[in-house]
């Protein structure tokens, strides 16, 4: 097993995979930038490091830095947790040749899952259902673009190969506007993400969000853990995510499941990945994998009682995963609200002083919170201060158990969103299920 680990991020996933560590006996060093020294996860583990100020640039996402900390620390893994450098290659590739354990996949499968094109290429070799599309970059031939955008049928999507974060594509609707919007995507992807080569889709215009997890451990073992449903999402961050996803029948999700641990065999995929798709009509149609932990694994650890962190831990330290296909049982239904310090209408941040916290509880009730009475949130980083958890025996059991944490929940000193979670929580829409990605920003332009 792992003796010590570098946790190299911060706020509630830091926590997480502390708890993770504290369960499995690991020892744990906390990195933190000036902006998060107070943090209770840096408090709450063996030991901790400064490695940089506030900016995430010169910190979180300063690779030599975290590497200088495991090994003046003595540790012998490094864990990314999710946003900052968990998708980085290069970074998972100086961790190994440094002689330190990478919690996740290989650095080249990171690299060819962070290219879109050459992940879609993979997926579809492996038999996983894609978006119709152009089947690799786009040229520069005129006639070649229109005849494709005219064979896959209006309206397409021109996205960037290295895009992420809804960053880097656009939507056409006629031959008119085609040329003018490959070219434009082009630059914004050169510009923003160095890489100017894109690509096509169709564009399908009222899908839902419905994503795989997986796990694999070194030994060819590979099992999924059935599927979430994140259609609820603002300016394409999710808001609102649930496990199993609703209207998808047990049949239905073991053939889609089973097609994603194929691809992981043949891929040779290591750790915990999540295959994303848009469900439109009973199809499938992956968009892209990511290959870390994501913000959402709690819904599926509620229904599966698999502690995902505790899998990726065991994984890295060259352990059998703990459970068989077989094994995996989904019983009950999970939503996660995540809290965000921002103004329920205007979306703007608002950092601060948390005048007072009084964090929900009760059966069925979990909070993956960082924040306390007294803590600051910081205007460097992202504004989610807690993730509240729900499960109960039936989806309206978790949602009428939501409701109640949300009532009961008290945070004072910043605005938050917990509003919007109270509407979305009382929507008879969202009480039925099945909602495209589209839903909640509809809903609120109409108010
Ligand atoms: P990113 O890495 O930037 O998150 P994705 O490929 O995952 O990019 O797409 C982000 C979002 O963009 C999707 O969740 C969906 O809302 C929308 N989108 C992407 N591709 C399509 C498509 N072919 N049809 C409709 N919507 C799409």
């Amino acid at each position: 097993m792992i003796d010590k680990l570098v946790i190299a991020n911060r706020g509630e996933i830091a926590l997480r995979i502390l708890r993770a560590c504290r369960e499995l006996g690991v020892k744990t060093v906390a990195l933190y930038s000036k902006a998060d020294r107070e943090a209770k996860y840096v408090r709450l583990a063996d030991e901790s490091v400064c490695i940089g100020p506030h900016q995430a640039r010169d910190s979180y996402l300063n690779i030599p830095a975290v590497i200088s900390s495991a090994e003046v620390t003595d540790a012998t893994a490094i864990h990314p947790g999710y946003g900052f450098l968990a998708e980085n290659a290069d970074f998972a590739e100086r961790v190994e040749e440094s002689g330190f354990i990478f919690v996740g996949p290989k650095p080249d499968t990171i690299r060819l899952m962070g290219d879109k094109v050459s992940a879609i290429k993979a997926m579809k070799a492996s038999g996983v259902p894609c978006v119709p599309g152009s089947d690799g970059p786009l040229d520069d031939s005129v006639q070649r673009n229109r005849k494709l955008a005219n064979e896959i049928g209006y309206p397409v999507i021109i996205k960037a190969a290295g895009g992420g974060g809804g960053k880097g594509m656009r939507v056409v609707h006629s031959e008119a506007a085609l040329l003018n919007a490959i070219a434009m995507t082009k630059s914004e992807a050169k510009a923003a993400f160095n890489n100017e080569m894109v690509y096509m889709e169709k564009f399908l215009e009222r899908p839902r969000h419905v994503e795989i997890q997986v796990l694999a451990d070194e030994h060819g073992n590979v099992i999924h853990l059935g599927d979430r449903d994140c259609s609820m999402q603002r300016r394409h961050q999710k808001v609102v995510e649930e496990a199993p996803a609703p209207g998808i029948t047990a049949e239905v999700r073991e053939k889609i499941g089973m097609r994603c641990v194929n691809a992981c065999q043949q891929i040779g995929y290591r750790g915990a990945g999540t295959f994303e798709f848009l469900y439109q009509d009973g199809e499938f149609y992956f968009i892209e994998m990511n290959t870390r932990v994501q913000v959402e694994h709690p819904v599926t650890e509620q229904i599966t009682g698999v502690d995902i962190v505790k899998e990726q831990l065991l994984i890295a330290s060259g352990e059998k995963l703990s459970l068989t296909q077989k094994e995996v049982n989904i019983s009950g239904h999970s939503i996660e609200c995540r809290i965000n310090a921002e103004d329920s209408e205007t979306f703007i941040p608002s950092p601060g002083k948390i005048t007072l916290y009084h964090s929900p509880g009760g059966l069925g009730v979990r909070v993956d919170s960082h924040v306390y009475s007294g803590y600051t949130i910081s205007p460097y980083y992202d504004s989610m201060i807690a993730k509240v958890i729900t499960t109960g025996k039936t989806r309206a059991q978790a949602i009428a158990r939501m409701q109640g944490a949300l009532q009961e929940m008290i945070v004072e000193g910043v605005r938050t969103n917990i509003p919007l979670q109270r509407r979305i929580m009382a929507d008879k829409s969202f009480a039925h299920g099945e909602l495209t990605i589209h839903y909640l920003e509809h809903k609120l332009s109409k108010t």
